[in-house]
């Protein structure tokens, strides 16, 4: 029986090594559009390669970084993946549909949530992903393949793409970036760069180093507590670099770049849903002119915390407003096929190594 090696991929291994003819230096353009545009499953279907190029290739190079383990439908049409790497590691994606237009003219945006490591070290309290830890960071082939494979399930390729699945993006920098440039460049997926969105717990320094970075795209600001005393609590990234220094880092940013961020912040009933913290959460919005996003809780088993009442949400929400900040209520798609990122993987890998967890 043939033995393949499970990494390098196609794709994260360099073209010289790719073995391709020398007079022939089409094949190259011609092989990643089949890839990242065709979304094909296999060399075979690369039909303008001769057959002694693809067995050549498919001897050496596994093409697919991730394939679907599971896939969970919502009622609301939400479907979360749950995709086996080469290591038998699993992260999640959820693709979520939403209708723009009128009724008669309605086209559907889809919106995939991707991952960027397997587990997290990160350990939000609140959080699916980081309950067991870091295991390894994806490679920039593993994160773009969640994207391919997603296309390739609807029929078509994802509007935007948001890292706020599994994972600190930032703590995985040369990946995430190497990704974000396949997603976007005309000789990759080509999205535009406005529809890719790197959202962070709080990482001050990346958020620097990003600010100078020519690539484009949108950062989130995963908040989720206005004070420091909230934010240690439940963030542990937060005692590392406290809202002062990660507020001044997100001011270079957009300084820099002379571009909005967002807030994303979770609503915790009796945590961070009080008048003050909506109050506190004004002063910085409006500091960087942000906009905030408000994420009611979706319950995580064996976590203690609970979504706020409706009237706790609403109120929160209108005391931003009246304070004169862009703020809106996200509602969670997919609440019953376990929408919290990490869940779904929980389930899966009950029988893993020791993980890493950073307690700052
Ligand atoms: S919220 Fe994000 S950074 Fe925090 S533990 Fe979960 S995946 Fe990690």
């Amino acid at each position: 029986m043939r033995t393949m090696p499970l990494l390098p991929l196609l794709l994260d291994t360099p073209v010289a090594e790719w073995n391709l003819p020398p007079d022939q230096p089409w094949r190259e353009k011609q092989i990643r559009a089949w890839i990242l545009q065709r979304f094909v499953s296999s060399y075979d279907e690369m039909t303008d390669l001769s057959a002694p190029q693809r067995s050549s290739l498919a001897s050496r190079f596994r093409l697919r970084a991730a394939e679907p383990a599971r896939i969970q439908g919502s009622e609301d049409t939400t479907r979360k993946f749950l995709w086996k790497l080469g290591d038998s590691s699993f992260v999640e994606s959820v693709l979520i549909p939403a209708n723009l237009g009128k009724s008669g003219n309605r086209s559907t945006r889809l919106t995939l949530c991707v991952s960027s490591q397997v587990g997290c070290a990160y350990g939000c309290r609140f959080c699916a992903s980081g309950l067991d830890g870091w295991r390894r960071n994806l490679t920039a082939a593993e994160i773009v393949g969640q994207v391919l494979e997603a296309a390739r399930i609807a029929g078509r390729r994802p509007d935007n793409v948001v890292f706020m699945g599994m994972g600190e993006p930032l703590a995985n920098l040369p990946n995430l970036l190497s990704a974000i440039d396949l997603l976007i460049s005309p000789a990759g997926i080509g999205m535009g760069a406005r529809h890719v969105t790197i959202s962070t717990s709080g990482l001050a320094p990346q958020i620097e180093e990003l600010a100078h970075h020519p690539l484009q795209f949108r950062l989130a600001l995963s908040l989720h507590a206005a004070s420091d005393e909230i934010r240690d609590k439940i963030m542990p990234v937060n005692r590392r670099y406290p809202l002062d220094q990660l507020l001044a880092a997100c001011d270079t940013f957009i300084q820099a770049r002379k571009k909005m961020i967002f807030f994303e912040y979770i609503l915790l009933a009796g945590i961070n849903d009080t008048p003050e913290q909506a109050r506190l959460l004004a002063q910085h919005a409006k500091r960087l002119h942000a906009k905030v996003n408000l994420i009611p809780y979706n319950k995580v088993e064996g976590l203690p915390y609970e979504r706020p009442e409706e009237d706790a949400i609403h109120l929160f929400c209108r005391t931003l407003l009246h304070a004169g900040v862009r703020a809106t209520v996200r509602r969670e798609k997919g609440n019953d096929i376990d929408a919290a990122c990490g869940q779904l993987r929980l389930r899966e890998e009950k029988t893993a190594p020791p993980a890493i967890r950073i307690e700052s």
